[in-house]
């Protein structure tokens, strides 16, 4: 796959641009932003008149492209399934092979470049003081990825989903010591497909000698299961998300009362990977009771705005949508919002701090729920 649009964009872009929009009513960026050309006709039309010639492809026009959170809300309400995101983000690319892509979303890919990390972490400072040691197992099977977020706060998302592997007994894993530490999500968003081709090959060199990887971020589960291939990048280890994992291992012996939950569907665990039943089963099987439910939920859910270097590109419309969620929550008597993905988790609470303390990760739920904290 070069620079630009694949064989399937080229149709999905077609149908979008003769479309009567129908699936215009399910793009939360343009609902946040009340504008026309953000919907995901506007957006896709822009694109294909760009690939046509009939837009010149300058920084105006470019711009439209950053106005997607790659939710997929678009793809369930499209009679032919079209995938809006990969359109977009292949018109992404294109700009950045003219050296037109969004200043933030070059700083954070420049940041990946140079360290490893699009926030700039340290990773092997933070995994050789932060994270438990648990690489003295030399044949460990699996692979705990913390990915993107999950170094965030000294890593705290993959200590705690350390410690719960390790209360349910699970088989021998290991977190990775060296780099890659990311499967390169933010140099795919930003369009950099140069650098994301270099990347990919070394993630799955890095992980070949496992059986399993199980990710922290749907996002990366995602991106090994979906977009990899997509670029001919082999992946040899079963991918699992951590929901899944967990599931298997038929976790029990939660501690005390379970508070009630509401239950946020993350968009590439439940629309990305068809995961919308395993994390309410397994909130079911901890608690004994399903967890609360947005009124909008699976399929139609909506979308926090974390996604697509959104929080970027377009921080107040990511904002909005983030406070879209949590206004659901004020009006819930749940004691506490639970989502699969520690990125939303991160983006809720920075978009709404007053909230914050009734947001959890699923990772953290599960430590509270077998570990008391
Ligand atoms: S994604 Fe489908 S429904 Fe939406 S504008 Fe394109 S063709 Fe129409
Ligand atoms: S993927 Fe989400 S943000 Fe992007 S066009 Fe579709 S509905 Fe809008």
């Amino acid at each position: 796959m070069s620079a630009g649009f694949s064989a399937q964009d080229v149709k999905a872009l077609g149908k979008c641009t003769f479309c009567p929009k129908m699936c215009r009513f399910s793009c939360p960026v343009s609902h946040a932003t009340a504008s026309e050309s953000l919907t995901p006709w506007g957006k896709m039309l822009s694109a294909n008149s760009i690939r046509e010639g009939k837009l010149p492809l300058d920084e105006a026009n470019a711009a439209v492209m950053w106005g997607c959170s790659g939710c997929f809300a678009c793809q369930p309400q499209c009679k032919h399934g079209n995938d809006v995101p990969s359109a977009l983000t292949a018109a992404r690319a294109l700009a950045a092979e003219k050296g037109l892509t969004h200043p933030a979303a070059g700083l954070k890919a420049g940041a990946q470049r140079s360290t490893g990390h699009p926030g700039g972490l340290n990773c092997a400072e933070i995994a050789r003081e932060a994270l438990p040691q648990v690489t003295d197992r030399p044949k460990a099977p699996v692979l705990l990825w913390p990915g993107e977020s999950g170094w965030l706060n000294q890593a705290q998302e993959a200590r705690l989903a350390a410690g719960v592997l390790i209360r349910l007994e699970t088989e021998p894993f290991h977190i990775p010591r060296a780099a890659p530490w990311t499967t390169g999500k933010t140099l795919y968003d930003a369009g950099f497909w140069d650098d994301f081709r270099a990347h990919a090959p070394a993630v799955a060199a890095a992980i070949r000698p496992y059986r399993k990887i199980v990710c922290l971020d749907p996002a990366d589960a995602w991106m090994l299961s979906v977009i990899y291939p997509r670029f001919r990048v082999r992946v040899k280890p079963a991918v699992l998300t951590f929901a899944a994992w967990v599931n298997s291992l038929s976790p029990h012996g939660a501690a005390g009362a379970a508070p009630e939950v509401l239950y946020h569907d993350n968009c590439l665990l439940g629309r990305g990977l068809n995961q919308h039943d395993l994390p309410r089963g397994l909130l079911r099987g901890l608690d004994g009771e399903s967890p609360r439910e947005f009124h909008l939920k699976r399929e139609r859910s909506l979308c926090c705005g974390a996604g697509s270097l959104l929080p970027s590109t377009m921080p107040e419309t990511a904002a909005a949508m983030a406070r879209e969620i949590t206004r659901v929550l004020r009006e819930s008597p749940a004691a506490a919002l639970v989502n699969a993905s520690p990125a939303c988790v991160a983006h809720l609470r920075a978009s709404d701090p007053a909230a914050a303390t009734r947001i959890m990760s699923l990772v953290e739920y599960l430590h509270l729920r077998l570990l008391g904290g």
